[in-house]
């Protein structure tokens, strides 16, 4: 059975209003919220360079945003419990290399026009969809 998640009201529509502003490469950023688990939950989110060599094709956080958000975490901060990318062209369907690149527990949220879906790796190593609300 897919994994119920709850999303904070406007979120998805402000990562699909950022992706519409910038349709040549793919946008990305780190997603907070409350991990797999008993109410998983996505909260929150900041936006990170993509540092990919070529951004319209591929992403790659930023590293200094995704240090800065762990050591927030650390300090009491918001949890991280993965990361929103967009699909320029294609669909809202994880890559190969989203698939190969997704961690045990982690959420990825991928945009593609005006969709977006939800995946989460379990750690049986599983990439499944998730239905939200
Ligand atoms: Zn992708």
């Amino acid at each position: 059975m897919a994994m119920r998640v709850e999303i904070a009201t406007g979120l998805i529509a402000e990562l699909l209003a950022l992706a519409a502003a910038d349709p040549d490469r793919e946008v990305c950023g780190i997603l907070y919220g409350t991990p797999s688990g008993t109410d998983p939950r996505i909260d929150g989110y900041t936006v990170a360079a993509n540092v990919a060599a070529d951004p319209t094709t591929a992403f790659e956080l930023d590293p200094a945003a995704l240090f800065a958000a762990h050591r927030a975490a650390r300090a009491d901060g918001p949890a991280i419990v993965g990361c929103y990318h967009s699909h320029p062209r294609g669909p809202a369907t994880p890559s190969a290399r989203d698939i190969a690149g997704a961690e045990p527990g982690q959420f990825w949220l991928i945009l593609a026009g005006t969709d977006a879906r939800l995946y989460h790796r379990d750690h049986d190593g599983d990439f499944g969809a998730c239905t939200t609300s």
